[in-house]
């Protein structure tokens, strides 16, 4: 299968480096979105690249074989460098078949295929807000503006094995792949995407304005993208005779060439990601903090239909949740408070209990208790 590739790669305008790196080493194309710290992210991206090269040249193992030593190889460094603990990158890599490719996947970035203007979505993203969507908590329109759209439930480099996703797809001449980090989809819908990619016949042509398009809307992450283009059979193969690595303004070109693409290495102040040594408990915060919001949610509005009559400062009063605590936290609030002693109302039989609370479906039914209480209290005292 013929095919002509190219790559881009750009700091983006918001970033202090570019944590992220791609390979081009046909048969295998691939993208990293690196994180952690000051150096983990580029180390973490860098290494996988490197690993998944130097295996593929090699022809060592599966597609999926190389990626989990990739991970393994980002996890080691990790143990072994404190500089760069806790560092991690995404993976997304193809390895290009006749008339096929097999995707290998962990993390954020994607891998899509164009065909006759369409953009398939190869992989699912693996974060809190994608898992959340699945279980029908948040729509795809709501997960593309959550808070926590970045944190990532699986990352490559942050434990000793790493469960991948693999996925094959069909691919003819015509057909149009394309890898890229979120710095893209987190700047341009898909929509765009898809009219880019289809507008650009040339693939260099397609990927530098994929990543000027996404630096135009803001550019707040780096930004990554690896075009594959499936030719006719007899075309001219782009694999030889094309110049190397070429500098365009600040992105990284490369068509077809073996080479890694080593972007700039700016150096400066942390991303606006978690910490890279704080990365892997970020993900399970993530995840946490998620659940509990939820089921705080889910409290609250439990709450807010609760009333009961209860005690307060030695006082009648009508509450509004449930007589207890969790923790420290009340789960109730006074509404309306009243001149009644509880002490004598608790000398009534029928209001013995009322420290306990005594339970209103509504306000108006705890008010009339209240009422009630007034009343007998009024006739005792006669
Ligand atoms: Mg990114």
């Amino acid at each position: 299968m013929r095919t002509r590739v190219a790559a881009a790669t750009d700091i983006g305008h918001v970033r202090e480096q570019n944590e992220d790196r791609y390979l081009v080493a046909e048969p295998v194309v691939a993208v990293a979105d690196g994180m952690g710290g000051h150096l983990g992210g580029e180390v973490a991206a860098q290494l996988a690249v490197e690993t998944l090269e130097r295996l593929t040249e090699r022809r060592e193992g599966s597609l999926a074989d190389r990626v989990r030593e990739a991970n393994r190889a980002v996890w080691e460094r990790s143990r072994a460098d404190p500089a760069v603990s806790g560092m991690g990158t995404t993976l997304t890599a193809a390895e290009l078949g006749e008339g096929r490719a097999r995707i290998v996947h962990v993390g954020d970035s994607r891998a899509y295929r164009l065909r006759d203007g369409e953009l398939l979505r190869l992989t699912e993203d693996h974060t809190v807000v994608h898992r959340m969507v699945l279980e029908g908590q948040l729509t795809e329109a709501q997960a593309e503006v959550h808070p926590y759209r970045n944190i990532l439930t699986r990352v490559l480099g942050v434990e000793p094995t790493v469960e991948v996703d693999e996925v094959e797809v069909d691919l003819r001449p015509g057909d149009r792949l394309l890898l890229c980090s979120d710095g893209l989809t987190g700047m341009l819908p898909e929509r765009r995407i898809a009219e880019v990619l289809a507008e650009e016949a040339d693939p260099r042509a397609a990927a530098d304005r994929l990543v000027a398009e996404a630096n135009a809307a803001g550019g707040v992450d780096n930004i990554t993208v690896v075009v594959v283009d499936v030719l006719e059979d007899g075309g001219r193969s782009a694999a030889a005779g094309d110049p190397p690595a070429t500098r365009v303004s600040s992105a990284t070109v490369v068509e077809a060439g073996p080479a890694t693409a080593r972007p700039s290495r700016a150096r400066g102040p942390d991303r606006l990601l978690p910490p890279g040594a704080l990365r892997r408990t970020a993900v399970r915060l993530g995840v946490a903090l998620a659940v509990v919001v939820i089921a705080l949610i889910g409290l609250r509005l439990y709450l807010d239909a609760q009333w009961y009559v209860g005690v307060s400062d030695g006082r009648v009063a009508v509450f509004r949740g449930v007589p207890a605590e969790i923790a420290g936290f009340q789960l109730h609030r006074v509404v309306v408070e009243t001149e009644i002693p509880a002490a004598r109302a608790q000398a009534l039989a029928l209001y013995r209990d009322l420290d306990e609370g005594i339970t209103a479906n509504d306000r108006a039914e705890a008010e009339a208790i209240v009422e009630q209480i007034r009343a007998d209290l009024a006739r005792e005292g006669g």
